[in-house]
């Protein structure tokens, strides 16, 4: 079905729905959403997007990515390696790690930047639009605050960055052009911009259709690929633009989980914020696909740096 909306992100018109009806499956905050894919650009975006004061009802306080772990779990585990992997990618594009300004737009529960600061980053700043008790990160020495960054940047207006992180983050804008364009404006000359987001050309996207973990619907408004992110970073005015596969396991966990849930064989009700009991078990079981699968345009998500 056409529709009459324009694409955010290279403002074609030719809109196709590709995904009908995505469902919540992990919190059940909204109804099904739909996705149209841009013949323009190949971005998918949520249509029609959602109303903006409807979207903080999307972020329930069980939400796992706000959630800290304090507690030795399996999860904490492999997150914290998660991170701890991401950081070192990150200080691998970076002249001077230890004085840099790095800045963690939308730091979620913080792990990023306490792995940051564990491998020895001195000037760090996380900005959030969900103000949740950050101890461990002040105690770190990191610089918080909070605001919603579409709107408005949430440091003083002069000030600039080497390194700006969106981890899982610009896929849930409603105008993620926008918020690139903002974000490259606190960058310094040459500074770098380093993206993390779920790829619509994934395997597992093939596989899971609309059960697919990469959509995290209604939360994830826009799902880019290599083609789509360099449209946009090069509408924001980017030079030089670096795409590669990023590896996330827990995709396909949580694709399956969600299968298992839209067939009601597992029910909501035993998920304990967003996750069966199986899922991060079963995310190590995907391990050595995912890693494959990074060798390939396929990847479950794409690592994008930019300067
Ligand atoms: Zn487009």
């Amino acid at each position: 079905m056409a529709s009459e909306k324009q694409c955010r992100v290279c403002g074609e018109n030719d809109l196709r729905t590709e995904f009908a009806g995505v469902q919540d499956l992990e919190y059940y905050s909204y109804g099904p959403v739909d996705f149209v894919r841009c013949n323009g650009c190949d971005v998918l975006m949520q249509d029609p997007l959602p109303p903006a004061e409807l979207i903080p009802s999307f972020y329930p306080t069980n939400y796992r990515n706000y959630l800290v772990d304090d507690k030795p779990s399996l999860l904490a585990g492999l997150k914290n390696m998660q991170a701890a992997m991401f950081a070192r990618t990150i200080t691998k594009h970076l002249k001077n790690p230890e004085s840099d300004r790095i800045l963690d737009l939308g730091f979620g529960n913080g792990q990023l930047l306490l792995a940051l600061s564990r491998i020895g980053c001195k000037n760090l700043s996380g900005a959030d639009f969900s103000e949740s008790p950050h101890e461990k990160l002040r105690r770190a020495g990191i610089r918080l605050a909070f605001s919603n960054f579409d709107e408005r940047f949430p440091f003083a207006e002069t000030e600039k960055f080497d390194c700006i992180i969106l981890n899982n983050v610009i896929e849930h804008f409603l105008d993620p052009l926008k918020v690139l364009c903002l974000a490259k404006a606190h960058l310094i000359p040459g500074g770098r911009m380093i993206l993390i987001t779920p790829s619509s050309n994934a395997l597992d996207l093939d596989i899971f259709k609309a059960a697919w973990a990469g959509f995290h619907a209604p939360r994830h408004t826009f799902i880019f690929n290599h083609r789509s992110m360099e449209e946009m970073a090069k509408k924001a005015g980017f030079e030089n633009i670096r795409i590669e596969a990023f590896n996330d396991p827990g995709q396909w966990a949580i694709s399956c989980q969600s299968l298992m849930v839209g067939a009601s064989i597992t029910s909501k009700n035993q998920l304990k914020n967003g996750l069966a009991f199986y899922t991060v078990p079963l995310s190590l079981a995907f391990a050595p696909i995912s890693i494959v699968q990074g060798f390939t345009r396929k990847s479950s998500a794409i690592l994008c740096v930019l300067s």
